[in-house]
C-alpha cells in the first residue's frame, strides 16, 4: 500500500522482500510524524517475525550465485545505484528533512551514497589472499570469503549515510543483504529500495525491512541464519545485539556507537578557530551526532576569553522549518528524543550553570545550550545527550586535561586545540578515542581515515578503505600436491 502525501509523489511505505515490495505478514502499520508540523506523513508496514524470516531467506537462496557473480560484474550493478542516487537526490533530501527534521540545507545523504556506491564498484578488486611454500609438500593459499548473508541494523540521524556504507561494501564482498532501518526514519531506505529493482539486481541480494529494535532488530541479532550484522546506534543497543548474538550463533559483529567526544582547548591556541569549530560541532544536526563535541574542557588561563567567544554566535541560528534552505537548525526528531534532551537540561541546571539556551518552548526544537561548570561525576558529563547541549569547564595542566577528557566509558572521537606541536603529538597519543583531531573537530572527516570507537563506543572500523573487512572472512587453504 503506498499513501499519496504531496500531489501525485507516492511515498514507498511496504516492506522489500526478493525484490517484491508487499505489506506485512502481521498487517500492521506504524506511523512516521514529522517533528516539525506534527503531520503523519506515512503509514508504513511493520517487519514482523516472518517478514524477517522470509528476508533472510531471500537472502540465503541468493547468496551462491551473487557471490560466484565476480567483482566486475556486482560492480556493474553498484554503479547503477551510485546513478540513481545521483538522480534523486534532491527528491531524497526532501523526503528525509519531513521525516527526520533535518534542515535540507545539511543534507548531502544522496550524494555521499552515490559516492560510496560508486566506490565499492571498483574497490572489491583489492581484495587478495596470500601463498606460500614454507611448508614441505604443501602449498597454503588464504582467500578472503563473503559471510553469506549480512545482516545491516541502521539509525535514524543520517540514514542514507549508515545505508550505504554498510550496504555496498557488504555487496561488494559478495554477501547478500537484509537491512533494518530505523523506525523513525524509514522512508528514504524504502525510497532507495526501488533503485535494486531499477538496476536490475537479482532477486534477494537486497531487502529492506521497516520496524522496531525490539521485533525485527532482534529477531535479526538472535538469527541463525544471519553470519554477520553491522550495527550504528547506541551503545546500550549495541550491547543488546552483542547479547543475542552470543546467546544464538555467535555472529560476526561490527558496531559503530555513541560518544561523549572531548574537545581540549590549550592557552596556546587559535582561540577564534577554536571556538567556531567546537560550537559548530555540537550544533550540526541539532547535535544529534554520534561525534558531536559534547564536552570543551578549556585551560583556565583563556576560559574567560574562549567563553566570550563560544557565546557571541552560539545562539546565532535560524529555527524554523527544516525544508526552508535557510533554515540552520531543525528540531529534535520527535517527542522521545525531545523529552530526553529536556531531561538532560534539567540535570545541567541542577548540577551545574545554564548560561546559554535551553528549550525553545515550541514544537520539538532545542537552542544551543551551554552548560558551564558542571560537576564531572554529573549524568551531563557522562552520558551521550545527542541533542545540542554542550558542557564547558576548565583545566590547569596538560595532565588533568587527559585524565578529564578520558574519564569516560566512550571512546569515538577527540579533539585538541594548540600551537604547540610537542603538545598535539603528547595529546593525540594520550586521548583515548578512535579518531583524534588536531585544531579541528567533528564534523571533520577524510575519506581514507578509518572511523570507529575504541571502549564502548565500537568494535571494528568504517570507511572507505576499512570497510570491506568486516564483510569477509579469511579461508586457509592447504594443497598437498606434486611429489615432495
Ligand atoms: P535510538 O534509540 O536513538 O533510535 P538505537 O540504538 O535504539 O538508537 O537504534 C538504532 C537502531 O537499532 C534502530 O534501527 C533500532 O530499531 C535498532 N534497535 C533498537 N533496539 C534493538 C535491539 N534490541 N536489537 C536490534 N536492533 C535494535
Amino acid at each position: 500500500m503506498t499513501i499519496a502525501v504531496q500531489k501525485a509523489e507516492p511515498i514507498e511505505t511496504r516492506l522489500f522482500i526478493n525484490n517484491k515490495f508487499r505489506n506485512s505478514s502481521s498487517s500492521k502499520t506504524f506511523d512516521v510524524i514529522s517533528p516539525y508540523t506534527k503531520e503523519v506523513v506515512a503509514q508504513v508496514q511493520e517487519a514482523d517475525l516472518k517478514d524477517v524470516d522470509d528476508a533472510v531467506a531471500a537472502a540465503n537462496a541468493a547468496f551462491p550465485a551473487w557471490r560466484d557473480l565476480g567483482v566486475e560484474q556486482r560492480g556493474v550493478y553498484l554503479r547503477k545505484i551510485s546513478n540513481l542516487f545521483l538522480e534523486a537526490s534532491d527528491e531524497l533530501g526532501k523526503l528525509e528533512s519531513r521525516c527526520t527534521g533535518r534542515p535540507v540545507s545539511q543534507i548531502m545523504d544522496a550524494t555521499y551514497s552515490a559516492d560510496v556506491f560508486r566506490y565499492f564498484s571498483d574497490h572489491a578488486w583489492s581484495v587478495q589472499g596470500t601463498a606460500s611454500n614454507n611448508t614441505p609438500g604443501i602449498t597454503k593459499l588464504t582467500t578472503e570469503e563473503p559471510y553469506g548473508v549480512a545482516a545491516l541494523i541502521i539509525p535514524w540521524n543520517a540514514p542514507l549515510c549508515s545505508f550505504s556504507m554498510k550496504i555496498a561494501p557488504a555487496l561488494a564482498a559478495g554477501n547478500t543483504v537484509v537491512l533494518k532501518s530505523s523506525e523513525k526514519a524509514p522512508l528514504t531506505s524504502l525510497y532507495a529500495a526501488k533503485f535494486f529493482i531499477e538496476a536490475g539486481f537479482p532477486p534477494g541480494v537486497v531487502n529492506i525491512l521497516s520496524g522496531f529494535g525490539n521485533l525485527s532488530g532482534a529477531a535479526l541479532a538472535a538469527h541463525m541464519s544471519v553470519r554477520c550484522l553491522s550495527f550504528t546506534g547506541s551503545s546500550l543497543t549495541g550491547q543488546k545485539i552483542q547479547a543475542a548474538s552470543a546467546n544464538s550463533n555467535m555472529k560476526n559483529l561490527h558496531m559503530e556507537l555513541g560518544g561523549k567526544s572531548p574537545s581540549v582547548v590549550f592557552e596556546d591556541a587559535d582561540l577564534e578557530s577554536a571556538a567556531q569549530q567546537t560550537q559548530f560541532s555540537i550544533k550540526y544536526l541539532s547535535g544529534q551526532t554520534c561525534f558531536a563535541s559534547s564536552r570543551v574542557y578549556v585551560q583556565e588561563t583563556v576560559a574567560e576569553r574562549f567563553l566570550q567567544l563560544f557565546r557571541e554566535n552560539f545562539a546565532d541560528v535560524k529555527m524554523g522549518d527544516p525544508l526552508d534552505p535557510k533554515t540552520s537548525h531543525g528540531p529534535q526528531i520527535d517527542q522521545a528524543q525531545y523529552t530526553r534532551v529536556k531531561n538532560y537540561l534539567g540535570i545541567g541546571e541542577k548540577d551545574g550553570d545554564l548560561t546559554v539556551g535551553g528549550n525553545a518552548g515550541d514544537g520539538f526544537f532545542i537552542k544551543p545550550t551551554i552548560i558551564e561548570r558542571v560537576p564531572e561525576d554529573s549524568r551531563l558529563i557522562k552520558e551521550e545527550v545527542f541533542g545540542p547541549v554542550v558542557a564547558i569547564n576548565t583545566f590547569k595542566t596538560e595532565e588533568e586535561a587527559i585524565e578529564k577528557a578520558n574519564n569516560t566509558e566512550f571512546g569515538l572521537y577527540a579533539a585538541v586545540f594548540t600551537k604547540d606541536i610537542d603538545r598535539a603529538m603528547r595529546m593525540s597519543r594520550a586521548l583515548e578515542a578512535g579518531t583524534v583531531c588536531v585544531n579541528c573537530t567533528s564534523p571533520t572527516m577524510v575519506k581514507d581515515a578509518a572511523f570507529g570507537g575504541w571502549k564502548m563506543s565500537g568494535i571494528g572500523r568504517e570507511g572507505y578503505l576499512n570497510t570491506i573487512g568486516n564483510f569477509l572472512q579469511t579461508k586457509s587453504i592447504l594443497i598437498k600436491a606434486g611429489n615432495i
